[in-house]
């Protein structure tokens, strides 16, 4: 208003000093120096301003330059044209500086917006923390958007320790999140759509995409907003503004919400993946601290447990017969000392092994061998495939062995005494499989897994079949450690087939390594 009253003051100016010239002068002269006082109000105040200044200049014109003077009417038809192209011209000159001026101020604006983008990128980059960069986030959006409150809620996983809440928030300036702000942010990450109140309460959905959101909410003005954060397709948190005056939105603004929001999205991301790290780290060290202690006790178990043996066989040779079952006990607890060690130092990987192109026939015999003596009149029917060329393997022959006749011994102990129990070998693709087969009860679908796990005994397992529960998970790792695996499968016709697979190794490649030549 003052800038108006301030340029008609001008052409006040300009009207006075050019009246006592009036008669020498031709009117071009005074359409030019009213328009360059339109020319420099457009200039100065913008379209509007120019408008109306050419307005109050196209009067001016008429009354005081154009006969009759001190009146509008015009005497000369020529007159007419002179004024109409005085108005036409500014009003086209004001229109143009509107528009050029509007370009500078864009192009200045989208300038100012890449600064911050890229500032923010690089305060986001630089940041050693996740939390840091995406605090940074928030105040630039606070900053640019001018809202009061932006804050960034990321999804708690599974693993993180149970809270209150399911979302973590992450702001630097106001903590309090009421109920209906937990409510949209469920539904904006279970929806992955955008949700905005109103000023008088209600609720809209925001369309995904660029340029929805001034469409959307026309002449509505939003007092808070919550996006989805998305990572890697799946949404995992949630971009909340907030202000209680409204939030102004237009295309820029949207713009540059769109590009923060990825921002937000990447830090979000980064610090899941912080997270998840930092729980990766911490089993490995509690796995790491668990073997050592186990290792370390199993150890300092066995050397009392020797003497104590010892002992109850010095004690038995005086004549008590209670010594026996120390004995037993002592030989019990040993074993089951010995297992514990053992897992624990197959879940390290510090298990001593001596991989060797072996013989099925001789791991098989070995197996049948050791368990002759304990499995009494109990059938073993061994079939090895009578017209198969020779199966061989790369395999620890001694940790193999232990993991048949541990299988073997599962069948005896859990299946009926007349059932004869099978151990078959053949070969299929790059593996030799060798299975062993019972008629006993299998073991239930949802146990399938577990029972590979260590000290895992299913429900209702006999507390007097003097197992403790490690056989399985000894005899997979040590299959593991092979490169091969262990599985079971429920067998046709009831039972159990548990099957041991080790790489194979061809007859011809093994004819081919002997008789090559060495280099050297
Ligand atoms: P355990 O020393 O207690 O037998 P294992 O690790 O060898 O421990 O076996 C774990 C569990 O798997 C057993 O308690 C048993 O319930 C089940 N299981 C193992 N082998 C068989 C089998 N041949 N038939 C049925 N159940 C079996």
């Amino acid at each position: 208003m003052v800038r108006g009253l301030g340029w008609i003051a001008v052409l006040g100016v300009a009207t006075a000093s050019l009246l006592p010239l009036r008669e020498r002068l031709d009117k071009a002269h005074v359409a030019l120096a009213f328009l360059l006082v339109v020319l420099l109000a457009a200039a100065d105040g913008g379209r509007r301003l120019g408008l109306a200044v050419a307005g109050a200049a196209f009067l001016l014109f008429n009354w005081f330059f154009l006969p009759p003077y001190a009146t509008l009417a015009i005497a000369d038809p020529f007159d007419w044209f002179v004024l109409l192209a005085f108005l036409a011209t500014s009003v086209v000159a004001s229109h143009l500086f509107h528009r050029v001026q509007r370009e500078a101020d864009d192009a200045q604006a989208r300038a100012r917006e890449l600064g911050e983008l890229s500032a923010l990128g690089e305060e986001a980059m630089r940041a050693p923390r996740a939390e840091s960069a995406l605090l940074a986030v928030t105040q630039a959006l606070e900053r640019t958007l001018r809202v009061a409150v932006c804050r960034v809620h990321i999804m708690r996983e599974s693993f993180e320790a149970p809270s209150e809440r399911p979302f973590e928030t992450i702001t630097s300036s106001d903590h309090d999140i009421t109920p209906e702000v937990a409510e949209q942010i469920r539904v904006v990450v279970a929806g992955d759509t955008g949700l905005a109140t109103l000023e008088g309460g209600l609720t809209r959905v925001l369309p995904y995409g660029p340029r929805t959101l001034a469409t959307t909410l026309g002449r509505d003005s939003a007092v808070r907003m919550v996006f989805p954060l998305r990572a890697r397709g799946a949404p995992i948190g949630a971009l909340e503004v907030t202000d209680r005056y409204g939030i102004a939105i237009d295309i820029a603004r949207e713009r540059l919400l769109a590009a923060i929001t990825y921002f937000a999205a990447l830090g979000a991301d980064r610090l899941r993946l912080e997270r998840a790290a930092a729980h990766v780290d911490a089993l490995r060290e509690s796995d790491r601290l668990k073997n050592a202690v186990l290792a370390s006790v199993s150890h300092d178990l066995r050397t009392p447990l020797t003497t104590i043996k010892a002992l109850a066989h010095d004690l038995g040779a005086l004549g008590d017969e209670r010594t026996e079952i120390i004995e037993q006990e002592a030989d019990r607890l040993n074993r089951f000392v010995s297992g514990i060690l053992d897992v624990s130092r197959l879940t390290s990987g510090a298990f001593p092994l001596a991989l060797a192109i072996v013989p099925v026939d001789d791991l098989v015999s070995a197996t049948l061998q050791q368990v002759e003596g304990a499995f009494g009149t109990r059938q073993v029917v061994a079939r090895l495939g009578a017209d198969e060329p020779l199966l061989v393997g790369r395999f620890d022959l001694t940790h193999s062995v232990r993991i048949v006749v541990n299988l073997l011994e599962n069948a005896r102990k859990y299946s009926p005494e007349e059932s004869p129990i099978e151990l078959s070998a053949v070969r299929r693709g790059v593996w030799l499989e060798l299975a062993v087969a019972d008629r006993g009860p299998g073991v239930p679908s949802h146990e399938a897994d577990r029972i590979f796990e260590p000290l895992y005994r299913p429900d209702g397992t006999r507390p007097d079949v003097g197992s403790a529960g490690l056989g399985l998970a000894i005899a997979r790792g040590l299959a593991e450690a092979q490169h091969g695996t262990l599985t079971y499968a429920a067998r046709s016709g009831g039972g159990s087939v548990f099957t041991l697979r080790l790489p194979a190794v061809d007859l011809t490649e093994l004819v081919m390594s002997v008789s090559a030549p060495r280099t050297s």
